[in-house]
């Protein structure tokens, strides 16, 4: 295990915006010079090289301050494939010396005025402010617990700022009534289904409106996706406020890649008032998988566990980041992603428990081929303790054909496809979208039985046509929605859409 990491690189070293004093501009330099070999630091300005074993997450192309991405293997990043994931490394190093539970804290978001330089300044304004003597004794002790206090002492302020208080418990909502028909649904013990609609490439909304009423009856709610794989598409916001204009209740993907947190607090506020009650909060694919030009990749505002560490705070506390209060708070179920192939389960578990804490409410998982992986990473979640604090939707896709799933297989971050599942399309020759079909339904009857699992999320792909048949063949029709659904109002005014 070295800890000497030299040319460990992918995002560009940071350098401040401003020109500060003499003395600040020496010690930055000078940390540059001893922490850029030792631990890969790219001089973020707001060093959580404490929690992250010591190897600086900065190098990560997605900006990830909080874990790994759906797409973390052992073997490689999924954006950069010539460099190893650098929070598969944190991980291991972390669990390989006992300080995996220290990975829990939600991590802050850059403060970009601190970004470039030096962090040592605030280390030694701290210590002096809790008494050079008291830390001196305290780290001197015998006694660990008073060690560990007197290093939180010095180190917590200057890693968790007075406006993100992060920390590594479970908040539990602080609201009564569900805040949607889908919550309304999985507390009621159903066993639902979600379904995915691709938003259009253009303007043209006949198609949208055609899957949206051909899914409607089958499912609880519809997610539209924020621009996958960084494609531009009609946004997730129009296509929710389509599908409720057409009595169907949305799921708001919103991808981190795109969006500040300026930005995205706005946009929640937005989508609450118009009547959005699920949100999925997500890294998003890097832009790196977008079509050319690439886009800016590495400057990132926030990942997908902040975006959910905000929403939540906004909604159960009722203030926006920077701590204005919210009159009236945005009311949402809090949704993110889970993946059960990606990296070890044992690590995952930890990263979804972490989302988990941060607000998610409910998962939607990758796309799932293999129930006895999927029982794997569902028992490591139950060790952690935290199935009963979460629904957990599996990501369902049924195979079109061979080539298909060798895509899916060799391309797509988080998915893996068993050899059996491989032969038998290969075998099926000319009706291998038949037998994708079948395949699923197969997948579908040996994962409902698994404890833990509360309903599936079906992405067709651009084949929704085939989400009636999965829903009615896997003997999963939505029982009809209640009369009067005890849901709890908006906070802001009543939307001026109809509503169902
Ligand atoms: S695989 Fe994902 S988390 Fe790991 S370094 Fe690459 S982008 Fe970051």
């Amino acid at each position: 295990m070295s800890l000497f990491t030299p040319g460990r690189r992918w995002q560009p070293a940071y350098f401040p915006f401003k020109r500060e004093p003499f003395g600040r501009r020496l010690l930055a330099g000078i940390e540059r010079v001893v922490k850029g070999p030792l631990f890969g630091c790219r001089m973020c300005g707001n060093c959580v090289l404490q929690e992250t074993a010591f190897i600086c997450p900065m190098e990560c192309p997605k900006g990830a301050r909080n874990g790994p991405c759906g797409g973390s293997t052992e073997e490689q990043c999924y954006v950069d494939p010539t460099r190893p994931c650098i929070w598969y490394k944190i991980y291991e190093r972390s669990f390989k010396m006992g300080r995996e539970e220290k990975l829990l804290e939600v991590l802050p978001p850059l403060d970009w005025d601190e970004v470039g330089t030096e962090t040592w300044g605030d280390i030694w304004r701290q210590t002096r402010k809790v008494g050079l003597g008291k830390v001196a004794r305290g780290l001197a002790t015998r006694d660990p617990v008073q060690r560990t206090e007197t290093w939180e002492s010095v180190f917590r302020p200057v890693r968790q700022p007075d406006w993100w208080q992060g920390d590594a418990k479970y908040h539990p909502p602080a609201y009564e009534e569900p805040a949607s028909e889908l919550e309304r649904r999985l507390r009621a013990g159903e066993f639902v289904v979600t379904a995915e609609v691709a938003p259009p490439m253009s303007a043209a909304t006949g198609l949208l409106t055609r899957n949206i009423d051909l899914v409607k009856p089958y499912v609880a709610a519809i997610n539209f996706t924020d621009c996958p794989s960084a494609t531009p598409r009609m946004s997730s916001l129009a296509c929710s406020v389509m599908a409720m204009q057409q009595g169907a209740e949305p799921v708001l993907q919103i991808a981190a890649r795109d969006i500040t947190r300026v930005g995205l607090q706005a946009h929640v506020i937005g989508a609450a008032a118009l009547g959005v009650r699920n949100i999925l909060c997500l890294s998003g694919d890097s832009a790196r998988m977008g079509p050319p030009p690439l886009a800016r990749s590495d400057v990132i505002d926030i990942d997908s566990i902040q975006m959910l560490w905000i929403l939540r705070r906004m909604r159960d506390e009722g203030h926006y980041l920077d701590g204005r209060k919210l009159k009236k708070p945005p009311m949402y179920f809090l949704g993110a992603a889970a993946s059960p192939f990606a990296s070890r389960p044992e690590f995952q578990a930890l990263r979804e428990e972490k989302k988990i804490n941060a607000g998610a409410q409910f998962f939607q998982t990758n796309l799932v081929y293999d129930p006895d992986g999927l029982e794997i990473w569902l028992n490591e979640l139950a060790k952690r303790n935290i199935l009963d604090k979460v629904y957990i939707l599996v990501g369902v896709t049924p195979l079109k054909s061979l080539r298909m799933a060798r895509y899916m297989h060799e391309h797509v971050p988080g998915v893996r496809i068993p050899d059996a599942i491989m032969k038998r399309m290969e075998a099926a020759g000319d009706g291998a979208g038949e037998e994708g079909v079948l395949i699923a339904l197969e997948l579908m009857e040996a994962i409902k039985k698994l404890e833990g699992v509360n309903g599936f999320h079906i992405m067709a792909v651009g084949w929704e046509k085939i989400v009636p048949r999965l829903v009615t063949e896997a003997g999963l029709t939505a029982p009809a929605k209640l009369e009067t659904p005890a849901i709890a109002t908006p906070p802001s005014a009543q939307p001026a859409l109809a509503m169902h």
